[in-house]
């Protein structure tokens, strides 16, 4: 199988797995546990803090400065920074492109009466950065919190977050940002940033599943979402668990320091992706405004990401023939991939249902190569070849 599929998920590095499997089999691991074994977990998890703090630019060991509450991955912090960031009746603002684990919780708040109010995007996928201002000064109360994705996990635009930032320092609103899809792939300043709060996740860059954070900058308060022990400051209580808490330290560690070896081949691999299918089949149509002219028109990208329409074959039987064929990719964000509603993310860029039908998400990794990009040109071009043919003898 070419896996073709890093913005869902991505191969754990076997370092990590190192690393893991060493705390695994060290024994037992409650940091709560006020023994020399506990101890010893606790030292575990401090010192997997500072190597997080170090990676993402924001030390974490200062007395009121910044912290990180660690959770079960991108949708929990989401989650936790939606329902515990604004004050409870505060209107929250967020962009119609967000990742369902952002907007199913707007949407459960609104049905509790909560107001949501909704950043558009452009063609291109970008969120209309101008009217956010105006967004969070309307009506009778200003937005308590506004919430942004660094970067969409279909097509892979980046979004105008150091903008959103300033707007929301210079009105004095809480700023969420889901940075779930930019860590590992683009340079990062949690430091510089200017958000109060900031959502990561492990299995995006190489790390294991079920590990994320939530960053709040110093001072943000959060109401917590589960009542329990005393862990994590009472913000998210449980047993911390270690081995995946060092498997993402590990995992940031090298996603950061390599990244300028990673970020480049990254970019390569895809435009190769890109332009053997662009030359086999020139009417493919990529997102995130791609024009062959006009180089100004494009909007910024992850390097890993290219979200393509192939006009002319149905998004849901090219994916069925690639898994035959044997090329892992997906028809939009991995949480309704198995359901068939159309992307919600290029419907809110108003692109024509066709290139909305058809459309398709790739994304590289570190561990895709020039020999498996070819090969899945290859497969790729003839399903695609195979269905529109299929569909022209049908019609
Ligand atoms: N936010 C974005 C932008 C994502 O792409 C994803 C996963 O695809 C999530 C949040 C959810 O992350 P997790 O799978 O760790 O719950």
């Amino acid at each position: 199988m070419i896996y073709l599929d890093n913005n869902a998920t991505t191969e754990i590095d076997p370092r990590v797995v190192d690393v893991m499997l060493d705390v695994l089999r060290s024994g037992p691991c409650n940091a709560s546990s006020q023994h020399a074994v506990g101890r010893a977990a606790r030292l575990r998890i401090d010192e997997a803090i500072d190597v997080i703090g170090s990676a993402i630019d924001s030390p974490l060991d200062q007395p009121g400065g910044p912290r990180l509450i660690f959770t079960s991955g991108g949708t929990e912090s989401n989650n936790l920074a939606l329902t515990g960031l604004a004050e409870p009746d505060a209107p929250i603002v967020l962009s119609r492109i967000e990742h369902p684990s952002v907007i199913a919780v707007a949407e459960h708040l609104a049905a509790q009466g909560r107001e949501i109010r909704w950043l558009d995007v452009d063609s291109t996928g970008v969120a209309e950065i101008d009217s956010l201002a105006d967004l969070i000064q309307t009506g009778d109360r200003p937005a308590g919190l506004v919430s942004l994705m660094s970067a969409n996990n279909e097509t892979g635009v980046i979004q105008p977050i150091e903008q959103a930032a300033q707007i929301c320092r210079d009105l004095g609103v809480t700023f969420h940002v889901d940075a779930t899809q930019s860590i590992g792939k683009l340079p990062i300043s949690f430091r510089t940033l200017g958000a109060s709060a900031v959502t990561m996740s492990a299995h995006k860059f190489h790390g294991p599943t079920g590990i994320g954070g939530l960053w709040l900058d110093g001072g943000v308060k959060l109401r917590p979402l589960l009542h329990g022990g005393e862990q994590q400051l009472e913000s998210r209580p449980g047993t911390e668990p270690v081995p995946l808490i060092c498997g993402m330290a590990t995992a940031l560690q090298l996603a950061t320091s390599e990244l300028p070896e990673i970020q480049p081949l990254l970019g390569s691999l895809r435009d190769r992706l890109e332009q053997g299918l662009r030359s086999a089949h020139p009417h493919l149509v990529v997102h995130g405004g791609w024009s062959e002219e006009d180089e100004a028109a494009r909007a910024p990208r992850l390097p890993n990401t290219t979200c393509l329409s192939f006009l002319g074959a149905d998004r849901q039987s090219m994916l069925m023939a690639l898994d035959f064929a044997g090329v892992a990719c997906s028809s939009g964000s991995a949480c309704s991939s198995g359901s068939s509603p159309p992307s919600h993310v290029l419907l809110a860029m108003g692109l024509p249902a066709e290139q909305v039908q058809s459309a398709l998400r790739f994304g590289v990794s570190k561990f895709s190569t020039e020999k498996k990009i070819d090969s899945a040109i290859e497969r790729i071009s003839n399903c695609y070849k195979r269905l529109t043919q299929k569909r022209a003898v049908e019609n």
